[in-house]
């Protein structure tokens, strides 16, 4: 292994930026800000390949590394003239994970390491404060036996709360009454004096005897080796592992742990600590946006145990929040940080302005005012919201900082998503419960829930929930990713439970102080227009609210929505993405309405019009019902000629949105069992409806049901046992178009066969549409251009397409089935166990959201060739899930096909997907002269 351990310190660093496979992201970006002559604290980052040599030797250190540990300590005390596990002049470190992509909170940071009681005391000779050194120390004693020790941090709750009634006491505060909440905001941490933290530090240390039957460790050199396993352990801890598997990051990237000298925000009220974004993560404007706590360390501004100040004062572009939050009235302009530090705040905003400059995106720094002094303590590419996404991306390249194209891929494709879905209906009536901050856009509505576990359960039974906290940490993860958005009582916009929503693109209202949430129930204070408290209502788990995560707004039940406002830079990025597509973006629609949606959100054209979906109206069913019972051929059409004027109604509807663009309609498909009653009550009344006695119907409706419907008599099959099914589909489609063509509307219907595999199949479904087709035109007295089509679904047809493309002008691969068919795995009954699956890792990913590429990918390249060398020019599209799906549209746009088609509010996604499917591919292809 070459060396394990990179320094940066006094303008001069062994890494940068480009390393963070080996330093992670922290330490990558710890180097680049040092090199840069940015002030950061010095420290030294242990190596990625450390961790993963550490495991592979079974968590053991590789020998030599201590030595080197060693060492960089020594060059760290030198620099700092201070030293490590010394009274006089202690140096203490921070204990930093780090990894590649950044997972904020997933990993462990311990602070203030290298304290013992005489280090303590040395510590408050030299800062001048015993307050303060005390209450670094029981901090570090805290997370330290949380992290490394184990003894989990709600074991010394009951000690803080000692220290908080001691102090109470002394400050001649009434804290009887009080519940711990209230407790704390009565004697926060900043009110505990030496005497009451020097009994809590006693205490804590009997607590971790009593739990570990050892002393907390006393030598700083014990301490630091037990902080840096613990790191390199916290990369296989339970949320970590989580983490990981939502976001794709292989367990093999491993973390680097990252030691660095401590500064101090907490030293009194010249000090401070906070975060900022070079733009607004939110709505990506382009203001320097942040917040900042006075007199506090470390993690209290994204612990949300404060509610931090912005740093900004509004008028001059800053603020937390614009949209009308609780942090945006003049108090606030006073506590931020321009106002109060305005040398430091100064400092801060030219180094950020050069760390977007340097980086050209968006950066997300944390720092620490100490006694005056500013120090960077990350800088990382900022998360954000699609809103911001987009903004950001268009501006940038506007502004000549990056390139079109480099906006184009900048903005994560599944992340547009929640810009194209519905927000709260301003004009609907509705009840306002609270305001929080506006923390991560979009309308939620759902199933109070308060804790993540119940999040997760009721999720699980299909439900809508808002999961609702007083704070979130790291272990509420899996219960955000189950709930629709996320409310919480403290926290700032950078708190936990933000940052992780605007990560999920969930919405997020984070700090409402009106609410308080214990034992199961939220109390909701209600003010007046004048901010007075009038009353207070309580929710309890299952009721409905919904959530503005846009405004902060917080509402009783359900709230209507409205459909998505698309910005002019979301236009703007969409018309570059259209600019360098290849493919063509279609919509799976089955009504006029759908088509619109999608024509609107881009489509060129419908790719997949389902016409069963037409049968289940209400007015129609009986018809259907009618035809699928009747005994012989004239019994059926007799029933169809009933549907004919409403299928006819439906694709004239269709045609007319989609005036000018192909519309792909596929003949019937499921099975017909289907369409029958499925409970006795409805039996009963088909039974009165059509004249057939109830226990008739049964027998019917038991002949007709199937042990293996998905491969049973479905599809082309029902033409070939009852054609006339698609000859009035086909009538209905023809005489559609020609209606639609005579009132001077471009149509161009295909009209696409499912399920097929053979050509003969196609061969009379083919004769039956064209001999429908040639009776319309006569009786119409016009002719539209019309093309016959076929589905691939099959393993069969993927390999007799040169013979199927003989009868066919265009393909549409029906991934849905042709995934179903391959792998032999039912679409319905996989959820069984194709999460083990995926656990296991014998597939990558859910092959039914993202095509299996190795399998089912190769029949389709099978089919694309064999096709095309049978019928030049054959066209060919895709219409399963797989259409909305960035990284298979990757695949589609590698495999050359013309199109894929997905649901309306997925096309924007496909657009920007093919878009960068288009230009990777193009890069993959050779460097261009030019950009
Ligand atoms: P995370 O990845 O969860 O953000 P960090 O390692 O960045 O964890 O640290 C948590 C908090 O502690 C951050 O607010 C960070 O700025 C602060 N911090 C870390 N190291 C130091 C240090 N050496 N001096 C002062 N504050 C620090
Ligand atoms: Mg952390
Ligand atoms: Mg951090």
């Amino acid at each position: 292994m070459a060396r394990s351990i990179y320094f940066f310190g006094a303008g001069q660093a062994d890494g940068d930026a480009q390393q963070k496979d080996l330093l992670g992201g922290k330490g990558a970006g710890l180097a680049e800000m040092t090199r840069l002559g940015i002030p950061v604290p010095p420290g030294f980052t242990v190596t990625t390949e450390v961790c993963n040599a550490y495991y592979a030797a079974g968590k053991v250190l590789p020998a030599g590394v201590e030595d080197e540990i060693k060492a960089a300590i020594g060059r760290l005390e030198s620099l700092l003239d201070a030293r490590f596990g010394s009274p006089e002049a202690p140096l203490l470190v921070s204990v930093r994970s780090g990894a590649r992509a950044s997972m904020p909170g997933m990993m462990d940071t311990i602070l203030n390491l290298g304290m013992n009681d005489e280090i303590a005391a040395g510590l408050a000779r030299r800062t001048g404060s015993e307050r303060f050194a005390l209450d670094a120390y029981r901090r570090f004693i805290l997370t330290y036996s949380d992290i490394v020790l184990g003894v989990a941090r709600d074991r010394f709750e009951e000690a803080l709360g000692r220290a908080r009634r001691d102090a109470a006491a002394r400050l001649g505060v009434d804290a009887t009454r009080l519940n711990s909440a209230e407790l704390e905001r009565k004697v926060p941490d900043s009110l505990l004096d030496p005497a009451s933290l020097a009994a809590l530090i006693q205490r804590q240390k009997e607590i971790v005897v009593g739990a570990t039957g050892s002393p907390f460790p006393d030598d700083p050199r014990a301490q630091l080796g037990g902080a840096i396993r613990a790191v390199f352990d916290s990369w296989n801890n339970h949320r970590a592992q989580v983490y990981r598997k939502m976001h794709d990051i292989p367990e093999a990237w491993g973390t680097a742990c990252n030691i660095q000298a401590m500064v101090f925000g907490n030293l009194g009220d010249d000090s401070g600590t906070g975060v900022a974004f070079t733009r607004d993560p939110s709505t990506g404007e382009r203001r320097f946006y942040g917040e900042w706590l006075p007199n506090a360390q470390g993690e209290d501004v994204v612990a949300g145990v404060r509610t931090p100040h912005p740093l900004s004062r509004s008028g001059s572009g800053g603020g937390a929040t614009s949209g009308g939050g609780a942090t945006s009235d003049g108090a606030d302009d006073a506590s931020s940080l321009e106002a109060r530090m305005p040398e430091a705040y100064a400092q801060l905003v030219a180094v950020q302005a050069r760390l977007e400059q340097h980086f050209r995106d968006m950066q997300d720094l944390e720092f620490t005012i100490q006694r005056g002094e500013l120090f960077l303590l990350q800088c990382r590419t900022g998360k954000r919201t699609g809103r911001a996404a987009v903004r950001i991306a268009v501006e940038m390249a506007r502004e000549g900082l990056i390139s079109q194209r480099e906006a184009i891929l900048r903005v994560d494709p599944g992340a547009i998503d929640q810009l194209l879905h519905p927000s709260i209906d301003e004009g609907a009536p509705k009840r306002l419960l609270a305001r929080g901050l506006p923390a991560s856009p979009g309308a939620a509505t759902g199933q109070v829930v308060f804790s993540a576990d119940e999040a997760e359960r009721r999720a699980g039974q299909g439900k809508a929930v808002i999961l609702v906290r007083s704070e979130t940490s790291p272990e509420d993860i899996h219960g955000m990713k189950a709930a629709r958005g996320v409310l919480t009582a403290r926290g700032g916009m950078t708190s936990h439970a933000a940052v992780v929503a605007r990560g999920m693109g969930k919405s997020c209202v984070a700090g409402c102080s009106a609410i308080s949430v214990s034992q199961g129930q939220m109390a909701v204070t209600i003010y007046d227009d004048h901010g007075h408290a009038t009353g207070s209502i309580t929710v309890k788990a299952g009721d409905l609210i919904t959530l503005d995560g846009g405004t902060g707004r917080v509402y009783l039940g359900a709230v209507p929505t409205v459909p998505a406002a698309l910005s002019g830079e979301f236009a703007e990025l969409m018309g570059w993405a259209d600019a360098v597509r290849r493919l063509r973006v279609r919509s799976n629609a089955d009504t006029p309405h759908d088509a619109r949606t999608a024509r609107n959100f881009g489509a060129e054209g419908i790719g997949l019009c389902r016409t069963e979906h037409m049968f289940f109206d209400e007015e129609r069913i009986q018809a259907v019902r009618e035809m699928i019972l009747a005994d012989g051929e004239a019994g059926r059409r007799r029933a169809l000629a009933k549907l004919l004027p409403f299928q006819r109604g439906d694709f004239l509807g269709v045609f007319r949105e989609m005036a000018g663009l192909p519309v792909t309609i596929r003949l019937l498909d499921p099975p017909l069992h289907e369409f029958l009653p499925q409970d006795e009550a409805q039996l009963e009344q088909l039974s009165q409806a059509v004249e057939i006695s109830a226990k008739e119907l049964r027998r019917k409706s038991q002949e007709l049901a199937e042990y293996n419907p998905m491969l049973g008599h479905r599809g082309c099959r029902l033409a070939i046992t009852s054609p006339e099914i698609y000859e009035m589909q086909a009538r209905a489609i023809l005489e559609a178009a020609c209606e639609v063509a005579a009132a001077g509307i471009e149509v161009e219907p295909e009209i696409m066969i499912p399920l097929s595999m053979t050509r003969r199949e196609l061969a009379i479904t083919r004769a039956l549409v064209e001999r429908v087709a040639e009776q319309v035109f006569a009786e119409k007295g016009r002719r539209v251009d019309v093309r016959f089509g076929t589905m691939i679904e099959l393993p069969r047809a993927a390999i007799m397409a040169g013979e199927l493309a003989e009868e066919a002008e265009f393909f549409s691969f029906g991934t849905n089935d042709l995934t179903q068919t391959t792998l032999g795995i039912s679409r319905d009954d996989a959820g069984r166990f194709l999460g083990a699956y995926v656990e296991a890792g014998i597939f990558a990913k859910d092959p039914f959201q993202s095509l299996d590429v190795p399998g089912v990918g190769a029949l389709v390249e099978l089919a694309r060739d064999r096709g095309r060398a049978a019928r030049p020019g054959l066209k060919l599209g895709i219409c399963g899930e797989h259409g909305g799906d960035p990284s298979s549209i990757a695949f589609f746009e590698r495999a050359g096909l013309d199109y894929v088609s997905c649901s309306p509010f997925r096309v924007p996604v496909a657009r920007l997907a093919a878009a960068q499917a288009a230009l990777t591919a193009e890069s993959a292809r050779g460097p261009r002269a030019t950009d």
